[in-house]
């Protein structure tokens, strides 16, 4: 039996907006002294009232707009009902039925689109951390990132293979990346991701069980916990078993996905609308000046590139990895201009230099390709003299060359251009060295 996987991604991304999502204490919280950035409203006192962070709702609509989403003209904030330590009120402020966004899509290189069905905005837990102090196992939780905005972007289940999650997740950390809306940076947390796995004999139809794993915080993991799912289901169905429908974890040391929780049916949160958040209304006015302040994302970039710089989509594509680098390539293209260097100069000596362009300025990075594409010409009597020398001390390779090995010549062209402290004109010695060897 042939079973192809059907796998459906939840991703979380953390807003880097100064304040929290419905408090005025500072979201910045990573490494701070633990509980140090809270307030009754994230602390999740009786009565404190929420406010919504403005920005926090713009960026989530500009997530959205970028994916190509349809927004909601109204939209509201809903109590998601569950408890856990880390969750002071009870409940956590969600999206149910009315997100912010839905239907959008990001294309993978292959071509398929993969959909997406909602961009919605939440806010983040409380964290806990286990310990051991003096002997004993405590935990301890920490409320600095409790109420820190974030962002959930859900997929249909419509990705077939690991590899396509990774290219799809390396498109969407590179469009946060774009918008300054997140540093998407895994290490801290920024992304997190949540795969759901199953798989089906009819690639058109959904199998009756899914398997989600839980709060992975690296591309690679996911792509390893998808194959291990794949792996284990597809073992399980060989013997004529069904998988569990159930929640997952991920243990990065063994390389293994581990039961958390087998869900009997579906969990239910007792959703119901955030009677302290009034309902939320967008005009076309504002979605269009949301819209407008969207700016130009790396695929159009790489379009854009080809057309106005000639270059090649592969060369586009690594200087559009990075929106500082695609920029310091452009001023460097205008400076450049000036001094007779072309775009394609510039994007090779940046991508074959690894040119790092934190430290330089586009002036500078031209200054240098100037400089290594200036040659001069060398005198002619000094010039002999010098292949008369690298001759007399490397008759082997003169030998070589005579009997037919190419490749002698340019190892012979090479020792005469490091006895120059200059950088000089490659063709003229090269002429040189040839009339020599021939004799004339
Ligand atoms: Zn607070």
């Amino acid at each position: 039996m042939k079973y192809t996987p059907i796998i459906g991604l939840e991703v979380h991304v953390e807003l880097k907006t100064s304040s929290k999502m419905f408090c005025r204490c500072s979201a910045d919280y990573f490494g701070k002294e633990p509980n140090t950035h809270t307030c009754p409203v994230c602390l999740g006192m009786p009565g404190a009232l929420p406010v919504p962070n403005k920005k926090a709702i713009e960026w989530c609509v500009k997530i959205a707009l970028s994916l190509g989403c349809t927004i909601n003209k109204e939209s509201k904030f809903d109590r998601k009902n569950y408890y856990y330590p880390d969750l002071a009120k009870g409940y956590q402020i969600s999206q149910y039925d009315q997100p912010f966004g839905e239907h959008g899509h990001i294309s993978l290189k292959s071509g398929k689109a993969i959909r997406i069905r909602r961009v919605h905005m939440e806010e983040d837990t409380g964290k806990l951390i286990h310990q051991t102090i003096d002997g004993e196992k405590a935990s301890l939780i920490d409320f600095n990132r409790s109420g820190v905005p974030l962002v959930e972007i859900v997929t249909e289940p419509d990705f077939s293979s690991a590899e396509e999650v990774k290219e799809y997740l390396q498109k969407l950390q590179l469009v946060v990346r774009y918008l300054e809306v997140s540093n998407a940076d895994m290490e801290k947390g920024d992304m997190r991701l949540e795969p759901n796995i199953s798989l089906s004999t009819d690639p058109k139809q959904l199998p009756k069980y899914k398997v989600e794993v839980k709060n992975i915080n690296s591309f690679r993991f996911v792509e390893k916990a998808i194959n291990f799912e794949i792996k284990r289901q597809e073992d399980l169905l060989t013997k004529g078993k069904t998988p569990q429908q159930e929640t997952r974890g991920w243990d990065e040391n063994k390389g293994v996905t581990f039961s958390q929780r087998v869900k009997e049916e579906a969990n239910d949160y007792r959703y119901f609308p955030e009677p302290d958040i009034p309902p939320i209304t967008f005009t076309d006015a504002e979605i269009s000046t949301l819209r407008s302040r969207v700016p130009e994302l790396q695929e159009e970039k790489i379009l854009r590139f080809g057309r106005e710089f000639s270059l090649a989509p592969y060369d586009a594509e690594i200087l559009t990895r990075d929106r500082s680098l695609a920029n310091f390539f452009e001023e460097s293209v205008k400076v450049g201009k000036a001094h007779g260097i072309n775009p394609k100069q510039i994007a090779n000596y940046i991508i074959n230099k690894k040119v790092d362009t934190s430290t330089q300025l586009p002036a500078s990075l031209v200054k240098n390709i100037v400089i290594a594409t200036q040659t001069t010409q060398v005198d002619e009597t000094e010039l002999q003299k010098i292949i008369d020398d690298v001759l007399t001390e490397n008759t082997k390779a003169v030998e070589d060359f005579k009997n037919g090995k190419e490749a002698s010549l340019m190892f012979l062209v090479g020792q005469i251009m490091r006895k120059f402290d200059k950088k000089v004109d490659v063709n003229q010695v090269k002429d040189a060295l040839l009339h020599k060897l021939h004799g004339n």
